[in-house]
C-alpha cells in the first residue's frame, strides 16, 4: 500500500472544527484547493487548509479524499489568514467563513474554469486600405473604421454595438487577413490626463494630505457633507494606485451602487473594473471574481460580499458610506464588511479609505487611535451648502395621507419654482394597521408577533417579516361588524394621495414593492436625471448615494417613532437618516431646503438636528453611550436561540449560561438574560437571547475563549437552533 499523507479541511458546516482525510502519496496537495470528499453517505466540497505526514487519529479510519477539483488554489494564503481571523473573531464556524470567502458559484463541485475572452484588432492597421473598402464594402469598413479608433481591440459585445451580424463580416475580414483575434488579458489601461474635472481647494489639500500616506496601513476617514465630492477623490487615489500597477476594492452600500456611478468610474477608467452585487447572477459574479482574480481588470467596484476579492497585487480599500447598516450580514456568516476590510488591509499593510457625511460612532470614537487619520471636507463644489433641518410642528395639524398643510405649501413653492421634491417614508404598502372599529381585532400575522400591512394594490393583507399574505376581510374575523379601517400611512397610499392632489406633476415611488429590479430603478431615476420637476416617494432605498442636482426639497414625513425607540441605536440612526435625506436637497444651482414633520418638535434630539450639524450630535452620542457603558466603550456578544416553543429556546440559553459561568473571569462581565426576544416570535420560531457585555475586552474573549470547547458540545437541531453574534448591530 502506497504511503498517504494527512491533510485537514475546511467543510462549510456550523461546526468548529476542521475534518481530516487521507490523500494518497502520488495525488498532489494542494493548499487552497477544492477536493471532493466522501461524507456521511453522500459528498462534500472542501478546502485543503493543511498536510502532513503523520497523524494524531488511527490511519485506518480516516477515508481517503475522492477527487481534487481545482489545478490550482481557489483562495490564497492571505485570505485563509483573514478567514481564520474572522473564525476567531466572529465565532463562526471556519469552513463556513472560509466558503464565505470564495463566490458562490465556487462553492459546490463546479469546475472552476475561467472564460477567456477574445478580442479582434486589424491585421494591416493601412488607412489606404480600409479607405478602400468604404465604397466596395460599407460593412467591412465600419467594423475596421472602428478597430482603427481602438488599438488595443474589441470584443464581441463591443462589435455587436457596432453591427448585430458582426460575425460573418469579421469572419469575411479574417479570411483576407485583414483582421486578427487573440485572448484578452488585460485591457489597455486609459487613463485621461486631460478632461478631470477640477478639485475644489478643500478636495485638493485633502488629497494633498493623503498621496503620502499611501504606501502603509492606516485607516482614513473621510468625513465630509453630503455633496462635499468624496467620489471625486475616491477616484482620484484610484488613478494613484493604478499607475503603481496596483488593485483596487472599492465598496458600495447595496442600493449605493447606482448607475450614476458605474457610468462615472467607466467613463474615469474605461474597462478596467468589474462590477459585482446581488442583482447579477452567480456566474456573473463568479466571472468579476474570477477576473479582478488573474489581474484583468483593476477595480473591484461592489457591495459587501465584494471584499473577499483576491488578487495579486491589492494597494487599495474604499468603503462609501461605511456607516451604512448593509455593510454587516446578519445571516449565515455573521460579520461587519468594514471591518474586517480594515484587518485585511492591516494584515496586508495597506490604506483604507472610509468616506461618510454621517461616520458611525464607532469610527468616529476610533478616529482617537494613531492609525486613524481624519479629513474633513465642509463645503459643497456647488453654490449651496446642504440645507439646514427645518421642524415643521405638526402637534395641531390635520393631516391628508400622512401630509400637514404647512408640507403642502413647501411641496407646492417648490413645484412651482421647477424644482424637484423628494418625500421620504420608511414605510411601503398602503397602511401599517387594519383593526375593527368595533371591537379592536387588528390583524395580526400568524407567524410573527407582528401586524399585517395592507398592499390595497394586490388587496392583501402581508407581513413584511415573514411574507405571509391573506385577503382582506370583508367582515371582522372575531364580531361579525363590516366596519374595517385602516390606520397609518404607507408609500402606496402616500404616492395615490399626491396623484389625486398633484394630477399635473409626475409622480415617481421608489421602494420594494415597485422595484423588483435594477432595471427598474434605473428607469424611475431616468426621469429624474432629467431634471423635470416632479415628486419622488421612497423608503431607505432613496437616502443616499444619488445626486440629482433638481432636487430643492427634501420633507421627511413620519420621523417620531425613532424617539421613542427601544434600540440604543435609534437616535443615531435617526440623525444619519436626517442628513442624509435633507443632504439630497440643494446639490445644483438652486439653494435647497429640507423639513422634518415632527409631533415632537421640543424633543432635545429634533432640537439638536435642527440647530446643530452631524459631528457635534455624534460627539454627544458618543458622551451618552460612555456614560451608559454602551458600544464603542462596551463590547456586546449575543447568544441567539430559536424554537418551536419558547421554553426551549430559554432552555438552551440557560445551557450556555452555565457554561459560561464557570468560565475564569466570567464576574467582570454583565450578563443580561436569557429573555425573549423583542419581536419573540418570528416565521413560526420562538426566539430568545442573552447577552454578555464588557468594557474589558480582554475579560470577554478570555470567558469565550474558555467557553467554546463546551459550547460546541451543544449541537444545533431543528428543534431548537442557537448562534453566536459577536458586535450585533443592536442589543
Ligand atoms: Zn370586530
Ligand atoms: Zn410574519
Amino acid at each position: 500500500m502506497p504511503q498517504s499523507r494527512f491533510a485537514c479541511f475546511a467543510i462549510a458546516l456550523p461546526l468548529h472544527r476542521v475534518f481530516d482525510y487521507r490523500i494518497a502519496s502520488d495525488e498532489s496537495v494542494v493548499v487552497g484547493a477544492r477536493y471532493r470528499l466522501p461524507f456521511g453517505n453522500g459528498v462534500k466540497t472542501g478546502i485543503l487548509l493543511d498536510a502532513s505526514d503523520i497523524s494524531e487519529l488511527d490511519p485506518d479510519r480516516i477515508k481517503p479524499v475522492q477527487e481534487r477539483l481545482d489545478d490550482a488554489a481557489v483562495i490564497n494564503e492571505h485570505m485563509l489568514s483573514l478567514a481564520r481571523w474572522m473564525s476567531d473573531y466572529y465565532l463562526q464556524s471556519l469552513g463556513e467563513v472560509v466558503f464565505q470567502c470564495l463566490p458562490g458559484y465556487l462553492r459546490g463541485l463546479r469546475p472552476h474554469n475561467p472564460v477567456r475572452v477574445k478580442r479582434w484588432r486589424l491585421a494591416k492597421p493601412d488607412p489606404d486600405l480600409i479607405a478602400g473598402l468604404k465604397r466596395r464594402s460599407p460593412r467591412q469598413f465600419e467594423i475596421c473604421d472602428a478597430l482603427s479608433r481602438h488599438e488595443s481591440g474589441l470584443t464581441a459585445i463591443q462589435l455587436k454595438q457596432i453591427n448585430p451580424a458582426w460575425h460573418t463580416v469579421v469572419k469575411a475580414l479574417e479570411s483576407r487577413q485583414l483582421v486578427q483575434w487573440e485572448w484578452m488579458d488585460q485591457p489597455v489601461l486609459e487613463v485621461p490626463a486631460d478632461d478631470l474635472p477640477r478639485l475644489s481647494p478643500e478636495q485638493h489639500d485633502c488629497l494633498v494630505e493623503l498621496e503620502p500616506r499611501m504606501d502603509r496601513f492606516a485607516v482614513h476617514l473621510l468625513d465630509g457633507i453630503t455633496g462635499s465630492g468624496k467620489t471625486e477623490i475616491y477616484l482620484r487615489l484610484i488613478q494613484g494606485r493604478l499607475a503603481l500597477d496596483l488593485q483596487v476594492i472599492y465598496l458600495v452600500p447595496e442600493i449605493g451602487l447606482t448607475n450614476q456611478l458605474i457610468e462615472r468610474v467607466e467613463q474615469r477608467f474605461g474597462e478596467c473594473f468589474a462590477i459585482s452585487h446581488s442583482g447579477l447572477t452567480e456566474f456573473q459574479r463568479y466571472r468579476a471574481w474570477d477576473r479582478f482574480r488573474r489581474g484583468e481588470v483593476r477595480i473591484m467596484l461592489g457591495t459587501r460580499s465584494s471584499l473577499f476579492s483576491q488578487c495579486d497585487r491589492l494597494g487599495l480599500i474604499i468603503i462609501d458610506e461605511e456607516h451604512d447598516q448593509s455593510y454587516r450580514q446578519d445571516d449565515g456568516v455573521r460579520y461587519h464588511a468594514r471591518d474586517v476590510a480594515i484587518k485585511r488591509a492591516q494584515m496586508l499593510d495597506i490604506p483604507i479609505v472610509l468616506g461618510s457625511a454621517t461616520p458611525s460612532l464607532e469610527t468616529i470614537a476610533n478616529c482617537s487611535r494613531d492609525t486613524y487619520f481624519r479629513y474633513r471636507l465642509d463645503r459643497r463644489p456647488t453654490r449651496f451648502a446642504p440645507p439646514p433641518i427645518q421642524l415643521i410642528d405638526v402637534r395641531n395639524s390635520r393631516f391628508e395621507f400622512g401630509c400637514a398643510g404647512q408640507t403642502f405649501t413647501h411641496i407646492e413653492q417648490h413645484l412651482a419654482q421647477a424644482g424637484q421634491v423628494l418625500i421620504y417614508l420608511n414605510r411601503r404598502g398602503f397602511a401599517p394597521i387594519v383593526m375593527c372599529h368595533e371591537c379592536g381585532w387588528q390583524s395580526l400575522c400568524q407567524n410573527c408577533d407582528a401586524r399585517l400591512t395592507l398592499h390595497q394594490s394586490v388587496k392583501t393583507l402581508l407581513c413584511h417579516h415573514c411574507g405571509f399574505a391573506q385577503a382582506v376581510p370583508e367582515v371582522c374575523p372575531e364580531c361579525g361588524n363590516t366596519e374595517i379601517r385602516h390606520y397609518g400611512i404607507g408609500t402606496e397610499q402616500l404616492e395615490q394621495g399626491l396623484i389625486q392632489r398633484y394630477p399635473d406633476t409626475t409622480v415617481l415611488r421608489i421602494d420594494r414593492d415597485v422595484i423588483a429590479s435594477r432595471a427598474a430603478l434605473k428607469s424611475r431615476l431616468k426621469q429624474l436625471q432629467t431634471g423635470q420637476p416632479c415628486i419622488l416617494i421612497g423608503t431607505q432605498m432613496i437616502a443616499k448615494g444619488h445626486d440629482y442636482p433638481a432636487i430643492t426639497l427634501s420633507v421627511i414625513l413620519d420621523a417620531d417613532q425613532a424617539l421613542f425607540s427601544a434600540s440604543y441605536r435609534a437616535s443615531e440612526r435617526l440623525a444619519q437618516t436626517l442628513f442624509q435625506v435633507s443632504g439630497r436637497s440643494g446639490r445644483g444651482d438652486r439653494e435647497g431646503e429640507a423639513i422634518v414633520q415632527t409631533r415632537f418638535a421640543d424633543h432635545p434630539l429634533m432640537q439638536a438636528l435642527s440647530q446643530r450639524d452631524y459631528r457635534d450630535i455624534a460627539d454627544d452620542l458618543l458622551q451618552e453611550r460612555r456614560l451608559l457603558g454602551f458600544p464603542p466603550y462596551a463590547r456586546v456578544v449575543i447568544f441567539r436561540a430559536d424554537a418551536i416553543e419558547l421554553k426551549a429556546a430559554l432552555a438552551r440559553l440557560e445551557d450556555i449560561r452555565a457554561v459560561l459561568e464557570t468560565a475564569r473571569r466570567f464576574d467582570a462581565l454583565s450578563c443580561v438574560g436569557p429573555m425573549p426576544a423583542l419581536m419573540t416570535r418570528r416565521v413560526g420560531r420562538y426566539r430568545a437571547q442573552l447577552a454578555l457585555i464588557s468594557q474589558d475586552y480582554q475579560a470577554l474573549r478570555s470567558v469565550l475563549q474558555q467557553s467554546m470547547p463546551a459550547l460546541e458540545q451543544l449541537a444545533s437541531s431543528a428543534r431548537v437552533s442557537w448562534s453566536i453574534d459577536v458586535d450585533p448591530p443592536d442589543l
